[in-house]
Formats: C-alpha cells, sequence, structure tokens
C-alpha cells in the first residue's frame, strides 16, 4: 500500500519545484530567525536571496554534530518555547546529547514519514504495532509509535527490554507487526527459542527495523524465523527520527521522503558533491520543518543516491544500504575496518551466530584486533581442537575481505552481550585516532 502516492510517486520535476520553494522558505527562517545560521551566512557573504534553485545548495554552509553539541540546548530553535511541543534527544556517547525540538506540525509530519514506511507492510486499522524500540528521549519509541497511530492501527508500547514477556505478549495478543533494532529483533528470536515459541505460533507478518546498520544475512535470518517481511526504516534525530525513510516491498534501496529531507552525498574529504551515483556521505537539508529547520546536516553515513524509477512506483530517490558511519570506521594497522564488513562476512556462514564484538588496543605499537564470535549449539564444543577446522575459514575470509589478520576467540552461544536498542560491537581501547572536527 502506498499511504501518499501524490508525494511519493510524483513526477521528478514537480518534486524539484515543490523542493526548490521549500528550500528558499527555509534558508530565509534560517537566516530571520536562527542566529547560528544569520552568523555563518554573514561570515560567508551569503544572503538568503542567493538561493533560488535546488543547484544553489551547495553555497549553504554544512551543519555538523558538532555545531549541535555548542548550540545546546536550544540554540538551533527557530520558534519560540511555546511553540514547541517535544523535545527529544539522541544518546550520543560523549558530551552532551544531541537534543531535537518539535512543533505541532512537526510530529504531523514525523508520524507521515513513519506512516509511509508502515504503509509498504500494509499496516493499518486492526494490526497489532508492537512498538519495542526504546520510548523516551529516544526517537526510536515514540516515532514509531505515533507512525502506527496515523494510520489507525493498534498501538502496542512494549518499548525495548524484558523479552520473555516481549514474546509472550507477541503471542497473546497476536501481534502482526515488530518495530524495534533488527540487533534486538535478532535477540527476540534467541527469546523465542529458548521459549519454545516458534513462528506458527505467531501472527507476525512484518518487521520495520532501523536505528543502526544490518545486513542482509541479518534480514535472511529474521524473515527465516520470524516468518516475516523484514523492512529497512532510516531516520536520524536531527531531521526528526526513525522515517526519513524506509524500504518498499523490493527491498532494494532505502526511499528518502525528499518533500520533506533533501538529500546530497558529498566526498567527506572534499565536502565536494559526489558525481552521481558515487558512494560518499549522506547530507540532508530539512524542508519542512518548522521548530529546527537544518541546512546541510552531515549525517557520517556512508551511501549513494539512486535515482532510477522503482519497481513499487515510487519516484523518491533511494539511498543503498547503509553499511556504517563514518566515524564507526576503524583504522587497525593502517587499514580501514568498518564493523559491518565482520558482520557481513560473519553471515556467509552458517556455523557462526551473528553475534561478534570487536576489541581493538595497542600493545608494543602496534595495534591488536581481537574478534568474539559464538559458533552455534549444534557446532560448539568445549573441547578447543574441535574448534579448529572452523576458525581457519573464518579467518582466511576476513583477510581477505577486511585485509588485516585478526586474532579470533570462540566463545559458546549466547556469551555475547546482547542489546535492547542499538548494538554496541566495537571496544576500541586506543586513545581516539580520528579527529571529525
Ligand atoms: P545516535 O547518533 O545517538 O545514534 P540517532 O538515533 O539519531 O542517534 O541515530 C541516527 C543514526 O542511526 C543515523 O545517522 C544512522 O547512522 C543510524 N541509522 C538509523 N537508521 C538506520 C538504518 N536503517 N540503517 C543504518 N543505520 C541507521
Ligand atoms: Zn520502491
Amino acid at each position: 500500500m502506498i499511504h501518499n502516492p501524490t508525494i511519493e510517486c510524483m513526477s521528478r520535476e514537480d518534486m524539484r519545484k515543490l523542493q526548490t520553494e521549500r528550500l528558499i522558505q527555509t534558508v530565509k527562517t534560517c537566516y530571520e530567525k536562527v542566529p547560528f545560521y544569520r552568523r555563518k551566512f554573514d561570515e560567508m557573504g551569503l544572503k538568503p536571496e542567493d538561493i533560488q534553485s535546488l543547484d544553489d545548495i551547495t553555497k549553504l554552509p554544512f551543519t555538523t554534530k558538532y555545531d549541535l553539541r555548542d548550540e545546546y540546548p536550544f540554540g538551533l530553535n527557530a520558534v519560540p518555547m511555546d511553540q514547541i511541543v517535544r523535545i527529544h534527544a539522541s544518546s550520543g556517547t560523549t558530551g552532551k546529547p544531541v537534543v531535537g525540538t518539535y512543533t505541532a506540525k512537526d510530529i504531523e509530519n514525523w508520524a507521515e514519514g513513519v506512516a509511509r514506511v508502515m504503509a509498504v507492510g500494509d499496516v493499518g486499522p486492526g494490526d497489532v504495532v508492537q512498538v519495542s524500540y526504546g520510548y523516551g528521549l529516544f526517537t526510536g519509541g515514540l516515532g514509531a509509535h505515533d507512525g502506527a497511530g496515523l494510520l489507525g492501527a493498534v498501538q502496542l508500547p512494549t518499548s525495548s527490554g524484558n523479552s520473555e514477556k516481549q514474546v509472550m505478549l507477541m503471542k497473546d495478543f497476536g501481534t502482526t507487526a515488530l518495530c524495534c533494532t533488527p540487533s534486538y529483533a535478532l535477540h527476540l528470536t534467541e527469546v523465542m527459542a529458548k521459549m519454545g515459541v516458534t513462528k506458527d505460533d505467531l501472527k507476525l507478518r512484518v518487521g520495520f527495523f532501523g536505528a543502526e546498520p544490518w545486513t542482509w544475512g541479518i534480514r535472511r535470518e529474521l524473515e527465516e524465523k520470524m516468518g516475516i517481511k523484514a523492512i529497512d526504516i532510516y531516520g536520524l534525530t536531527e531531521m526528526s527520527g526513525p522515517g526519513v525513510g524506509g524500504e518498499c516491498q523490493y527491498q532494494d534501496g532505502t526511499h528518502i521522503w525528499e518533500d520533506m529531507f533533501y538529500p546530497e552525498i558529498i566526498n567527506p574529504d572534499t565536502l565536494e558533491p559526489v558525481a552521481p551515483g558515487e558512494e560518499g556521505e549522506l547530507v540532508f537539508t530539512s524542508l519542512t520543518k518548522e521548530a529546527m529547520p537544518i541546512l546541510r546536516y552531515r549525517t557520517r553515513d556512508l551511501t549513494h543516491l539512486i535515482y532510477e524509477p522503482c519497481k513499487c512506483g515510487r519516484t523518491a530517490v533511494r539511498i543503498g544500504k547503509i553499511l556504517g558511519r563514518s566515524d564507526d570506521m576503524l583504522i587497525i594497522r593502517g587499514v580501514n575496518v568498518f564493523p559491518s564488513q565482520i558482520e557481513s562476512v560473519l553471515s556467509e556462514f552458517t556455523v557462526y551466530t551473528p553475534q561478534y564484538f570487536i576489541t581493538v588496543d595497542r600493545r608494543d605499537n602496534e595495534d591488536t584486533f581481537d574478534l568474539d564470535v559464538e559458533l552455534r549449539e549444534e557446532y560448539f564444543s568445549p573441547n578447543p581442537a574441535k574448534q579448529m577446522p572452523f576458525i581457519k575459514p573464518l579467518y582466511d575470509r576476513l583477510v581477505s575481505v577486511c585485509g588485516i589478520k585478526p586474532n579470533i576467540h570462540i566463545l559458546p552461544p549466547g556469551t555475547i552481550e546482547r542489546s535492547n536498542g542499538k548494538a554496541k560491537h566495537v571496544n576500541d581501547k586506543r586513545t581516539h585516532l580520528i579527529n571529525w572536527k
């Protein structure tokens, strides 16, 4: 089902017209209402009138996570507090969290973005949507909640955690759609197995998984074990939250709701736009946000744009699967390694679970790279000699894909810590080598 065909299937030409109008308005608001942007414009000698077309967007300054932290908490607001109805904040691992503020209209638009994704799974009245994203400052819980509400579905706000109860309710209440991080969904499949609950005991039909990168291996596992279609939902607090875009039933790239978020891909080193279709850093300009409009926000997410028409009929541009954030990238012995590479290699081996944990350290001036993995129940043996045959192929494959040699440790199944929200896959004990400022 297409929730908003007028917008989602609009001709490219009409979409560009709409985006241009909204861009001009957003730039004007930023200049007039947000001292931070006015200062940046003035420093660059830029006037709002200089922006007349979408191509002019490259004249605009970028906004980074550091800007958001510097302007903490409300420095980027374009409206007074009496027009704000909600405040969220992203976890942010260091220092102050990143704040997102919303007017009533912003909340409506946000729900619209989520609803467009959920409509892909035909969510509507009668559907029980179990929202196992965390409720609270994190945008996942309430974002998914409001999207389900807009479609008239039953909102089941379980939040994350208490996994046995999640499975019990899923079964007893006949949950048809599940929303959570893919890593938590994976954990729920393990809990199901422990409780003797199979997909045949459930009415689940579709899952909307996002908030972190995940691979096709994990998708296959979730689809198989839960008997669902697993749909990727993408978003970030700075743009609203989940539902900046999502996959359609063809699962071939994530449609971006371009009437609200204008995407660009830049080369993170030169900051210049890349050639069409090339990989780079995703940058968004909000086109409808009232409380906190943002110009050219550098997401750090690495992907590419796909403009070819999609089989589903939507004309909205797609992004390729996000394989990592530029700030997730590890440099180990001079080689760039993304945790997602490890994840995708692991998914090639049926003997291993998809769980892994990377520890990087530095000893005697050399980086160490330790990788914990788990064998599945059927293959695990406490006798190390019996495990040797499993290590070699994984080791060889990792060396060929990542270009560096890991120290692999095989652990019993269930040992690596499971997460209720975004999974943590890395402990980098070295002082931070990359400075993104
Ligand atoms: P935080 O920065 O604390 O993680 P957010 O919840 O705002 O806070 O996270 C947004 C980020 O989460 C995105 O920029 C992206 O890196 C990641 N993300 C969200 N959805 C997806 C998805 N479907 N696939 C890959 N990464 C995602
Ligand atoms: Zn599509």
